[in-house]
């Protein structure tokens, strides 16, 4: 199954929330979720369709695309990973977040490198990143406690990578990661637990959605 391109507002539609795919622009007025919501409150505002009754069945897949499209992945790729997860030990669905949240494309996101994950995918098929000093460009590569991420030096001049480098010196970076806005470099402080990382799902029904 190949993955989905089109505009990332209308998947947060389809969800009824926001996925936090667009970088800043979700923080601000201009989210397509902020403004309906904002028009719902507006007195005399249309209503709208109201949603049909969604099975328990219906409740678990929706939580599942949610948590598929918030990391971007195809079907195909987030079903390895969550087989991946089933197969350690410890909880399954801790197991789920933590292999997703180590994925290259969203340490990459998370440290500010790009302003969304889909940016971030693609900085690091362009090669734009190395690992302890040694260049990846797997998006799926996952991370470990002590990896070193940095910028290769013939990248380091490209102006939006500047400019992303300097909002995420501002911007709030995840407890179990580090960032020096100086080098242009983060570390992986240690593996994040399920407190560290703020998904918008309940992964127990992503679980019980592929243990049918
Ligand atoms: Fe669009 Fe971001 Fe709002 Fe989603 S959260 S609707 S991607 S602006």
């Amino acid at each position: 199954m190949s993955r989905y391109t089109g505009p990332a507002c209308r998947l947060c539609r389809a969800e009824g929330g926001k996925l936090f795919l667009k970088g800043d622009r979700c923080f601000t007025e201009k989210c397509a979720i902020t403004r309906r919501e904002k028009d719902k409150k507006t007195p005399g505002a249309p209503k709208g369709k109201m949603r049909a009754k969604v099975s328990e069945y219906g409740i678990r897949l929706r939580e599942k695309q949610k948590l598929r499209r918030y990391y971007g992945m195809n079907e195909t790729q987030f079903r390895r990973f969550f087989q991946e997860a089933n197969d350690m030990p410890g909880q399954t669905g801790h197991n789920f977040l933590q292999l997703l949240e180590r994925r290259l494309d969203n340490v990459a996101y998370r440290l500010g490198y790009g302003i969304s994950r889909r940016q971030a995918r693609q900085l690091v098929m362009h090669g734009h990143f190395r690992i302890n000093g040694k260049k990846v460009d797997i998006p799926s590569y996952l991370v470990s406690a002590g990896d070193n991420i940095s910028i290769v030096e013939r990248s380091r001049e490209i102006q939006f990578l500047k400019e992303n480098a300097e909002v995420a010196a501002s911007r709030h970076i995840p407890e179990w990661l580090q960032y020096s806005a100086e080098n242009m470099e983060g570390k992986v402080l240690s593996i994040p637990t399920r407190e560290q990382i703020d998904v918008p799902v309940t992964e127990q029904l992503v679980v019980e959605f592929y243990a049918r």
